[in-house]
């Protein structure tokens, strides 16, 4: 894959190499009309009086040359190209316009075509200079990539296919993609610098398909990020963090968590949630990486999930084995099903540009990206993901049941429980006030008491031959809970 990659982008860079060239050609003319107005800087090298004696009268001459040709043509600067830089300057004049040695005196009085022309058969000056349509040829190109990229990078956040912070890994990875094209055609340009041809005023079709060109360009180096995300992310992060270990998974195992989601209706509506403005799912990609403190992180400015190695480990497996089994895959996709429910819920709270309560109070809570309550909410789906698996099979197998347990007695206090304040994870997290969480929150104790009766009352069923004592206890819960909460009648 990332030889595939590595493959097309390197013809991507020659292609653009020969074309951007051709967009930004040095401005000589074949027979400049006149002196310039503004004569190139002269060197120190070029005013060494020992190998050009003639130089130094010229070097003080103001810009309006006053006086007729020079004595001696080869001390005047070559007037064709007008560096744009004073770097340029320096390195224009030193690789291009040094005169060969025997150049003075070759010159047999004559004044060669290509001589500069007396200074009263100035052109007019309406018409454009070369050096001015080179540069403006340059500057539409540049805008024309620049366009290209923006769009390519904002598309998936506009037709919500990607989180809005994904954009600052696209843009980060388009401006190396770019920055690299420029150097290797930095390096192509200097190259052929003696075989370029002089600027012309293009047609007007030629000006329209550089700039489609430029705009192309642009599209794809905003789109590669987005298409080889997964080679890319690998790559970079072995190079960045390598102790992390990050690994991208086959992307088959994003379609066997989809299968198992799809399963569940609080799974389908999560991945409802993930689709674009087309209706076709969007989840995020998988990867393998050292988390330390978790056994998933949920990040959108990669549009990923990681997930720790000790989730594939504590199953017997390496990561090499896991990575390599598409059975192994599949066997992780429907036993961490919990997991990967939470995480993907992440993704679903990251898809929103703005997160709940960050215009709130504003300024103040602008920064809260990452929130205890996108936690609480996120913790909530999990347990009534495993609340529908257990009404579809009171048998199910459930990663967590004394989780669901707590969030049946108390939601407040599970909802603490799950986010740790003295852990490492959750330090980065603070509280935010939000209209949007509060509502979450009171519409889930809304539901509580009809949602642990039932809870209960599952529970009880799934114990009912193992252990019949705990299921007599459920039954006994479901049954004091209906009746606290009105739900049931005393019989009297
Ligand atoms: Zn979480």
């Amino acid at each position: 894959m990332i030889r595939k990659a590595a493959a097309a982008l390197l013809s991507l860079l020659l292609v653009s190499g020969e074309v951007a060239r051709a967009a930004t050609p040095i401005a000589r003319p074949e027979a400049p009309r006149s002196i310039p107005s503004a004569p190139a800087p002269l060197s120190a090298r070029m005013a060494e009086p020992a190998v050009f004696p003639a130089a130094p009268s010229i070097a003080g001459v103001p810009a309006a040359l006053p006086t007729p040709i020079p004595a001696t043509p080869a001390a005047i600067p070559n007037p064709g190209r007008v560096p744009e830089t004073p770097l340029e300057s320096l390195a224009g004049l030193s690789a291009d316009a040094k005169p060969e040695p025997g150049a003075r005196l070759r010159f047999d009085g004559a004044r060669p075509e290509s001589a500069p022309a007396l200074p009263g058969e100035s052109a007019p000056p309406s018409t454009p200079r070369p050096s001015q349509l080179a540069r403006t040829e340059k500057v539409r190109f540049k805008t024309a990539v620049a366009a290209g990229a923006a769009a390519a990078i904002a598309a998936p956040v506009v037709l919500q296919a990607a989180p809005a912070l994904m954009m600052v890994y696209t843009a980060a990875a388009a401006a190396a993609g770019a920055g690299a094209l420029w150097a290797i055609n930095a390096v192509a340009r200097r190259a052929a610098r003696r075989t370029t041809g002089p600027a012309k005023n293009r047609p007007r079709r030629a000006k329209a398909a550089m700039t489609g060109f430029g705009l192309l360009l642009g599209v794809v180096l905003g789109i590669t990020p987005l298409l080889f995300s997964r080679d890319i992310i690998e790559t970079g992060a072995r190079l960045v963090v390598p102790s992390r270990e990050v690994r991208a998974v086959d992307p088959d195992f994003g379609r066997e968590v989809v299968a198992v989601l799809s399963k569940n209706s609080e799974g389908r509506k999560l991945l409802d949630g993930l689709r674009d403005r087309f209706g076709v799912l969007r989840p995020p990609k998988f990867f393998i990486a050292r988390l330390n403190n978790a056994d998933g992180f949920s990040f959108p400015v990669l549009n990923g999930v990681f997930l720790d190695p000790a989730v594939i480990t504590s199953r017997g497996w390496t990561v090499k084995e896991f990575l390599a089994t598409p059975e192994k895959r599949g066997q992780l996709a429907r036993e961490a099903d919990e997991l990967l429910f939470h995480e993907l819920f992440h993704a679903l709270q990251f898809r929103k540009v703005i997160q709940p309560g960050q215009l709130e109070r504003f300024p103040r809570q602008l920064h809260r990206y990452l929130t205890v309550e996108l936690e609480y909410e996120a913790n909530i789906a999990d347990r009534l993901y495993v609340h529908e698996k257990l009404r579809a099979d009171p048998l199910a197998a459930v990663y967590d049941l004394s989780n669901y347990s707590l969030f049946l007695d108390d939601l407040d206090a599970y909802l603490e429980s799950r986010v740790d304040d003295s852990s490492a994870t959750y330090a980065l997290f603070a509280h935010t006030e939000s209209r949007y969480y509060r509502q979450v929150l009171a519409d889930q104790r809304a539901r509580m008491p009809a949602l642990s009766v039932e809870g209960y009352s599952l529970l009880a069923r799934r114990f009912r031959s193992s252990d019949p004592e705990l299921a007599r206890q459920y039954l006994e819960k479901a049954r004091r809970r209906a009746l606290e909460s009105g739900l049931a009648k005393t019989r009297s």
